[in-house]
This record gives structure tokens, sequence and C-alpha cells, in this order.
């Protein structure tokens, strides 16, 4: 991901993410209508099998698209969301980028107990899972680690209520980083974009997207997107403010360009969570190490997804599209 202001993106561009926020009018499938999970969730939710979780993908070492790292968590990904009897789908698809084609896996998990494809589910919950490759080792823990362990514990608590799993479709995006040091309209969110085009093909479309990013250090604040519908934002705020997060929870100053904006693009409103990377020392450094992450910020963050998927109001209320 990146700040779209500090990486000084033109602005035209800045704008032109912002203006297709919202579904158009009059053209695409139908969108589904919110159909909340249960409330009573949230506090099943445990930060340390989260953390767990974290520990054992930054044991495979860096996981950039197609490395033996990457294919080991995939593997470890599918086995850990059977347990909790979720089937899983390999979305593979070949993209060029500057370093050349490459491979990208993302990997779709719906419930049991939910429809199968092609038609949507009322919720995506996703994240990236690659990390950003270097000529260091880089395990990014936090940043690709911290997301991922956080929806395998989503995962096994959804998976008690087979009526709230059967609402979400848990997608965990390869090829979020760029080859290049930023994300540019050419480099990076690879797997968002391939999943959003092939969503749109579907005969119905999400009420709305959760993506959550570097969301593991309790030590910086925790931002959502301030282009979120203003129903989405209230909601979020009020509770946010239940988890007490160590530091500030709030909007972000500015938009930041990450896996919900292609899903933004393609008219599903989104709430986007992501730690205050921009201040973090180690980010997109070898420091990125399983210290930085605590079991306590994953719960919170984790809570606080279950408790808006309990509470999220109707996107078509709330996107004040003009
Ligand atoms: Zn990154």
């Amino acid at each position: 991901m990146k700040p779209a202001a500090a990486l000084l993106l033109p602005l035209a561009c800045l704008a032109g993410v912002l203006s297709h926020c919202s579904k158009p009018k009059d053209a695409g499938p139908e969108q589904l209508q919110v159909d909340n999970t249960k409330t009573e969730l949230s506090s099943e939710f445990s930060g340390a099998n989260a953390f767990a979780h974290v520990e054992r993908i930054v044991g495979y070492g860096p996981r950039p698209p197609a490395s033996e790292g990457f294919e080991k968590m995939l593997s470890d990904l599918e086995k850990s969301l059977a347990d909790f009897g979720w089937k899983t789908t390999r979305q593979k698809f070949r993209a060029a980028t500057p370093d050349g084609p490459v491979d990208f896996t993302n990997l779709l998990a719906r419930h049991g107990s939910a429809k199968p494809e092609p038609d949507s589910l009322p919720f995506i919950i996703g994240g990236h899972i690659d990390t950003k490759k270097f000529s260091f080792p880089f395990v990014g823990a936090n940043d690709g680690g911290s997301s991922t362990g956080v929806l395998l514990e989503l995962a096994r608590v959804l998976s008690t209520d087979p009526a709230s799993a059967a609402k979400v479709e848990l997608v965990f995006f390869d090829g979020e980083e760029a080859f290049r040091p930023g994300i540019t309209a050419t480099d990076g969110l690879y797997g968002s974009k391939y999943f959003a085009q092939k969503m749109a093909t579907r005969p119905t479309w999400p009420a709305a997207g959760i993506v959550i990013d570097i969301v593991g250090d309790p030590d910086y604040e925790l931002h959502f997107n301030p282009e979120t519908p203003e129903g989405f934002a209230s909601v979020v705020e009020r509770l946010g403010a239940k988890q007490n997060f160590t530091k500030p929870f709030k909007a972000s100053v500015f938009p930041v360009i990450d896996d919900h904006v292609p899903l933004q693009n393609a008219g599903v409103p989104c709430l986007h969570l992501i730690g205050q990377f921009g201040s973090m020392p180690y980010w997109h450094k070898e420091g990125d190490t399983l210290d930085k992450v605590k079991p306590e910020m994953l719960e919170k963050v984790g809570r606080l997804v279950l408790d808006f998927l309990a509470e999220a109001p109707q996107p078509a209320a709330a996107s004040a599209e003009e």
C-alpha cells in the first residue's frame, strides 16, 4: 500500500480513485443487501490464536509471489481453512510486471454453509498475503503476516456460527506489493485488481468489503479509509472506541492506495483498516519481524471486524452517491 498524497501521486490520479468509489447507478450486477452476522461472535476472537498463525507464517520466510515461502504458506492456509470448515479455491493468473511476467495466486475461501460461486456473498473480507521482494530477507510479520493471521482466526470464529460464516467470502490477495518502490497504476495490487475483474462477471456483487493490512502493532495509530461511506465511518468510529486501542483510531488524513481500491472502483463500498505504516521505522525494512506484532492488537482488530459485520449499515443508504 502507499499513502497517496505522501508519495506525490498526481492529483488527477487521486481524484480518479475517489471518483470511482461507488458503482455506476445503471450498470452491473445486482448488489446484495446487507445481511448482518451474529452479534456475539466478536468476544470469541482470540489474539493468541491469530498471533500463532502469524508466527507460523513468518516461519516460512520471505513470501513474494511464486516463491518457495509463498507456496508453503498457501498450503498452510488451505489446510488451516479446511480444518475450520472452509473450502478454498486458488485463483491463478499471470500478469506483466516490471520484472516480466509473474504467476500470482489469490486464495478464495467460503464456508461449507455458503453459496458456491458464481454468486457473491454479502461480505468480502480480504488482506494481502505476499511480502515485498527485497535483496535482504524481508519476512513481513506486520506487512503481510498480521492481516493473514487475523483472517485465519476470523475463519475459525465465523465457523462456530455457520449462518454467519455463510455471509462472508475470505480473500487472501497475492501481489499487493509493487515490484518497484511504490504502487503505481501498473505495478502493485495485482491480486485485488484481478479478483475485482473476475468478480464483475458474477450475477451478484457483495454489499460491502473489509480489507485489513499492517494491523499488528499497537504502538501506531490504526486508520480507516476517509473515502469509506459515511454510514460505515460513523459505525466503525463508535465500534473502534469500544476496543480501547492504545493509539488513536481514526480516519486517515489521506486516502491510501491498497487492495480495497480495486473493489471500490468495481462498486463495492469498503472499509479499509491499516496501521500508520508511514511512521513505522521498520516498514519495508528487515526489522518487520514477529516482535512488532502483538496478540492484543490482533484481537482488537479482529473483534472490530466482527462487530462491524454484525452492525454494518445498508450501503445503498450509507454511500452518499451524488
Ligand atoms: Zn508493504
